[in-house]
């Protein structure tokens, strides 16, 4: 059972996670029209007294462009604030994951965008480790990832995790601790909730956006932090083939961090990851404040 911060954002106002609750018959838990985002904060290691979360503004705009797709403005600034206030009321005391949602919040029938009320909530939970950092294993999903001409995929929209689900249990079902979903021109997509990539040759090689891959922050941080680090990164169509003969493997995502992927079907990877372990130990200084090149992603809120 998850421990819930005792403070949720609810119809315009705090109150405590338990009173923050939603009729059956909401519209959007009908019809999956609701879209969510998902950030991680820690308590300042050096200043017990600040929380730090990383990427708000990316996270916010995200969600606001996400909210659009629902026919709904959420300015990512309105987000922003609404973060802030919720950190400053939980004052959280471990590190925690934030999850706020945009959904169709009116009582009504019939799938619609227009015409229904909508609303936005946050709450927020204590989350560590997520997946072993020691490696875990994949399968090739039979279940493909949507394509943005029948799917808004630059948003992060509720009802596109069916999709998500159904990979994981049969991924998990079939003795595999996570799935690779493949899109709709047979290349590589992206992992149930994380991004891919894979390091041939030194060189780290993820697919495009244009690959109907969800816009992670991560994947953002990921691509970044390897320029600055001097590894030349690619953004390409990915074939399945290539994933089974790649020196590294790694899997990223905001709840996850950075997870190695050990063995993908029945081929075992190499345990050595010279550059995911660099891109990690990098990426983890960043969260906690301790890279000065990056502190424009870390930002502090006095509790
Ligand atoms: N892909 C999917 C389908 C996801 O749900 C997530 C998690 N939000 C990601 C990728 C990674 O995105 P981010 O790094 O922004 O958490």
């Amino acid at each position: 059972m998850h421990q819930f911060l005792p403070i949720a954002y609810f119809q315009n106002q705090f109150i405590p996670f338990e009173n923050a609750n939603i009729s059956i018959a909401t519209h959007g838990l009908h019809y999956g029209t609701a879209a969510f985002g998902g950030m991680r904060g820690i308590p300042d290691p050096e200043n017990s007294s600040q929380v730090l979360l990383f990427r708000l503004d990316r996270h916010c705009q995200r969600l606001s462009q996400s909210a659009k797709f629902l026919n709904y403005e959420l300015p990512a600034r309105k987000i922003e604030q609404i973060i802030i206030d919720f950190v400053r009321k939980n004052k959280p005391s471990t590190s925690f994951y934030i999850r706020p949602l945009v959904y169709t919040s009116g009582l009504g029938i019939a799938p619609r965008l227009h015409k229904i009320e909508k609303d936005f909530f946050v709450y927020g939970l204590e989350m560590g480790d997520y997946l072993s950092s020691d490696g875990i294993s994949c399968r090739i999903s039979s279940w493909y990832r949507q394509e943005d001409r029948s799917f808004p995929l630059r948003g992060k929209i509720s009802a596109a995790y069916i999709t998500s689900a159904l990979a994981k249990t049969e991924a998990v079902e079939s003795g595999f601790d996570e799935a690779i979903l493949i899109n709709s021109q047979g290349k590589v997509c992206e992992a149930t909730g994380m991004n891919i990539f894979c390091v041939r040759n030194g060189k780290l090689i993820t697919p495009g956006l244009d690959q109907d891959v969800l816009e992670g922050i991560t994947r953002d941080s990921v691509l970044n932090i390897a320029e600055s680090l001097g590894i030349e990164t690619i953004e390409r169509p990915v074939d399945k083939s290539e994933l089974f003969i790649a020196d590294e493997v790694f899997l990223c995502g905001t709840a996850a961090k950075i997870i190695p992927v050990k063995q993908i079907e029945t081929f075992k990877l190499s345990e050595e990851r010279p550059i995911m372990e660099k891109l990690r130990n990098k990426l983890f200084a960043i969260t906690e404040n301790k890279d000065l090149e990056y502190k424009d992603w870390v930002y502090s809120v006095t509790i």
